[in-house]
């Protein structure tokens, strides 16, 4: 089949090595490869740890994403960080919130370790006063910039093009983050996130997800540098992509509390961009009802982990036809919006 693929992020990069590897005939138009969200992400790969009511759907999706990641990551030469997460709660509030979030894992038969104060220093012995919180064993990380190095640098050759040069396809796949084209622009609600990446010489072995005060924070440490990502902001605002100051205060003051170390960091970069988010959280993935148009959009907060799993379930669809009801794009109505 012939497939033009809009954007370059991780979906886009990673459907397009999906389709390559199965013989068809790709091109991919972006005019900044990796620039949208996947340039911000922290890249946790982190089921239990985005694991919420209501989202039971999302938990199932992301466990299969998770289990394709070994394969997926060890082919593109990309390390992951597989020390494990943990979650905690700085004061009686977090921990009850810390514990809304396991029942929701019991729910999902996905296993923990719940962990008192002085368990979660043996795990993390640079964490400061927490009250108590779990080990999440199987949520582990990767480095999205290095993913999509790597996707680009698999694909590049043959593929990607800033402008359109020819429009003949059989398939067009739509993955342009969280600005869709018409008619499908409506699908997506992009929700602004602010991140700040650090630079420290203190060890940090896990990724930490914590409640402080209700606010939430995630501290996610990279296993081959000196990198940790703090993040992240979730607002539903539009506006230039500029972090506000109130944004990166809350998260700097947040995780200060939880790793106390980071006072002595670096701060490398800031850096603001939008999740593809939908009505209903779940991504759009599959047909339309334009006729050779897929969607491979709307990953919202997981579209890191959920790439390769995006990318198989595209490829299944352009050779098969086959659809995956949960993220059937024609389970809501567009609006032409020109
Ligand atoms: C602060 C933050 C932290 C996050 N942390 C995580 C995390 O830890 N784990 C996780 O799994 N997910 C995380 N996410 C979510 C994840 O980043 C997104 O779900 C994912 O990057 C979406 O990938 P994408 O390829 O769909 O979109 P993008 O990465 O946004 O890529 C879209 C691409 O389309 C291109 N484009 C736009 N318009 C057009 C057009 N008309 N024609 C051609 N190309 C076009 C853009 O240039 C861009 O390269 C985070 C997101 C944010 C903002």
């Amino acid at each position: 089949m012939r497939v033009r693929i809009l954007g370059a992020g991780i979906v886009g990069l990673s459907v397009a090595d999906e389709l390559l590897r199965r013989g068809h005939d790709v091109a991919v138009v972006d005019p900044s490869p990796g620039s949208g969200a996947s340039y911000a992400a922290a890249g946790m790969l982190s089921p239990a740890g985005e694991a919420w009511h209501g989202e039971e759907e999302l938990t199932r999706l992301c466990l299969s994403s998770l289990a394709l990641w070994p394969d997926f990551a060890s082919r593109l030469g990309v390390p992951v960080h597989t020390l494990g997460t943990l979650l905690v709660g700085v004061d009686a509030g977090d921990v009850q919130q810390v514990e809304r979030q396991l029942a929701v894992l019991d729910l999902a038969g996905v296993s923990y370790e719940q962990l008192g104060r002085r368990d979660l220093l043996d795990h993390e012995p640079g964490l400061g006063r927490v009250a108590g919180g779990a080990f999440l064993a199987e949520d582990h990380s990767v480095d999205p910039r290095s993913v999509v190095a790597a996707l680009l640098a698999q694909v590049r050759d043959t593929v990607v093009e800033p402008v359109e040069t020819t429009a003949t396809a059989d398939v067009t796949v739509i993955a342009t983050g969280a600005k869709l084209p018409a008619p499908y622009s409506s699908l997506i609600r992009p929700v602004r996130g602010d991140v700040v990446r650090v630079r420290t010489q203190e060890r940090m072995e896990r990724t930490v997800r914590a409640w402080v005060h209700g606010e939430q924070v995630y501290v996610v440490p990279r296993v081959d540098s000196d990198e940790v990502v703090i993040g992240a902001t979730s607002e539903e605002r539009d506006g230039p992509l500029e972090p506000t100051v109130e944004g990166v205060w809350r998260l700097l003051d947040s995780a200060r509390r939880v790793v106390p170390a980071l006072d002595r960091a670096g701060v490398v970069e800031v850096t603001s961009r939008d999740r593809p988010g939908t009505a209903d959280n779940l991504p759009l993935v599959g047909p339309t009802q334009e006729p050779g148009v897929v969607l491979a959009a709307g990953a919202y907060r997981n579209g890191v982990l959920l790439a390769p799993l995006i990318a198989r379930l595209v490829a299944d669809h352009v050779e098969t036809g086959s659809v995956e009801p949960a993220v059937d794009p024609r389970r809501f109505r567009m609006k032409e919006d020109g």
